[in-house]
């Protein structure tokens, strides 16, 4: 019999000099990043990077590599969006090899677009290297599946604020509260207040699952399982700080059957039905 090939393959693609690898690392768990995350950190000259939730990402890297911080830092006003992608700019045409890299999907409420287009502007060849976004990637550590076939057929990611600070009027909270049935809503804490009263005004009910799970899956992950109209004020009296996804559903229930955190350390599972289907899953 022949042995199938080891893994990992060794013919990914590489990162060449003159290119800026637009990366995602996923919500912070380093075992979350790809294969293609993984060339860029081994191969790269330069790595600009965001928030680092961390460390052991950055030090991942090539022996003489540089790294730039273009992120938020101790209150100072962040870098402008235009003078980061320049700099991706300039960096590739000295002919470095450019990791661009972000926590989640850069595609996602990421500016990962603006950055491209910089870039295809100024002729920089990119590639854009998908990571695991918070919204799906912090649930999963939560044991929350953002679909379920007995919960929902629709899930809507929604950004809290927007370019003026303010929960985004652009959005349509009292239609969004008919319009799916599991919302993650990103950068949702500052406004917290507002979405829950609009989403109770468009008809959701108060008494509608939430759980905010905050900086998942570093060290400092924390987590508050409450009710839509409730959630408000459990999230300050938790004192629960940004980053921190909300998700509101149904699907936040399956948490009780499916802490599989909890179930590692040992615990039994809070609910096996937590649905009240008063069935098995898996009967249909
Ligand atoms: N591009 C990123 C999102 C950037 S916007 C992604 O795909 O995940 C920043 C928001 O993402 C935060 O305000 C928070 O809502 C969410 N977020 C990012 N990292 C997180 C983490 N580790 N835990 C919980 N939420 C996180």
């Amino acid at each position: 019999m022949i042995d199938p090939p080891p893994l990992p393959f060794e013919d990914w693609p590489r990162l060449e000099p003159g290119w800026v690898w637009l990366c995602g690392a996923g919500p912070g768990d380093p075992g979350q990043l790809t294969q293609h995350a993984l060339t860029a950190l081994r191969q790269a000259d330069v790595i600009v990077y965001d928030a680092l939730l961390d460390r052991r990402i950055l030090d991942w890297r090539a022996a003489g590599s540089e790294t730039v911080f273009a992120g938020k830092r101790g209150g100072k006003p962040s870098p402008l969006q235009r003078d980061i992608s320049l700099r991706l700019v300039e960096l590739a045409r000295a002919g470095k090899r450019v990791l661009r890299r972000k926590g989640g999907y850069p595609f996602v409420f990421g500016r990962g677009g603006e950055e491209a287009q910089t870039l295809i502007q100024h002729g920089v060849p990119f590639r854009s290297v998908p990571g695991i976004t918070a919204g799906i990637g912090g649930l999963a550590y939560a044991g929350i599946p953002v679909t379920h076939r007995d919960v929902n057929q629709s899930v809507a990611f929604v950004t809290g604020h927007d370019q003026t600070g303010e929960a985004p009027n652009a959005v349509n909270w009292e239609a969004l509260a008919q319009g799916a049935q599991v919302i993650v809503v990103y950068m949702g804490m500052k406004h917290l207040d507002t979405i829950a009263q609009r989403l109770i005004r468009g008809g959701r009910a108060p008494a509608d699952p939430v759980c905010i799970v905050s900086s998942a899956p570093t060290l400092d992950a924390r987590l508050l399982a409450t009710r839509l109209g409730r959630a408000p004020a459990d999230a300050t009296e938790a004192g629960l700080k940004p980053p921190a996804v909300i998700c509101i559903g149904r699907a936040v229930l399956l948490r009780q059957a499916l802490d599989w955190q909890a179930l590692a350390r040992g615990e039994t599972p809070r609910n096996l039905d937590p649905l009240n289907r008063g069935r098995p899953a898996e009967a249909s």
